[in-house]
């Protein structure tokens, strides 16, 4: 079970700070590149408040309320100009095209499918559609089954987004691996249904932790058939 997005798919540029700050001088704001670090982290706790205010279900306020903190966080500027900025940059992450695959997604998935391993998609779909992400990335060739929170109206870690899935593809949790970029969303929450889990960790920021985790996908082949995390 794949995660999307940070694992297979990465969001272009436009969604990092030279992103912003071009989209809000589209709209007079001068946004200050040199503030992303404290815009991400305002972002981040933005994001976690407002979730811990609705719960696990599927929230189409939260790409917004994520947009929003980080211009704030850039320096924001008039109201009118803040909006139309977070509408744009909104708009933009609902197009797959803004979007591309890790350069070790095919190579992996080809891999794993001439292994005779099943694959499926697990996601939270903030603001774009499953079905046309798998359309415009062909990845219908190599998955199963999807499932998004938008189907389900729960997120993950939700053990409804799981055993969604699991249902479909008619595999017991034992049998599944997740691999996603979120301990929280993806690793705790696939080892709370039961099923395996493997921490995708591009960025190298869970060195060390007590789970199984690779840095590349090219890793993965390897570390399913040598472990995969349990309860
Ligand atoms: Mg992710």
């Amino acid at each position: 079970m794949f995660d999307l997005d940070y694992t297979l798919l990465r969001p272009s540029e436009q969604f990092e700070a030279p992103g912003y700050v071009r989209s809000g001088a589209r709209f007079g704001l001068r946004l200050d590149v040199g503030r992303w670090p404290q815009a991400e982290r305002a972002a981040y706790v933005a994001a976690r408040e407002r979730r811990e205010r609705t719960g696990l279900v599927h929230d189409d306020g939260l790409l917004p309320v994520i947009a929003h903190a980080i211009i704030e966080g850039l320096g924001g500027g008039q109201p009118a100009a803040v909006e139309a900025t977070a509408a744009a940059i909104i708009d933009a992450w609902s197009k797959p095209e803004n979007f591309g695959l890790y350069d070790d997604v095919l190579p992996c998935l080809d891999v794993l499918r001439g292994a005779g391993v099943r694959m499926a998609l697990l996601s939270n779909a903030l603001g774009h559609g499953l079905e046309d992400v798998v359309a415009h990335f062909a990845l219908d060739e190599y998955m199963d089954a999807a499932v998004s929170s938008a189907q389900t109206g729960a997120v993950k870690p939700a053990p409804r987004m799981f055993s969604a899935l699991l249902v479909l593809l008619r595999v017991a949790p034992a049998a599944a691996v997740m691999v996603g970029d979120s301990v929280e969303d993806d690793v705790e929450g696939a080892v709370a249904g039961g099923c395996g889990a493997i921490l995708l960790d591009r960025a190298g920021r869970a060195v060390g932790a007590p789970l199984p985790r690779i840095e590349t996908l090219a890793e993965l082949p390897a570390a399913l058939s040598l472990r995969a995390w349990r309860a």
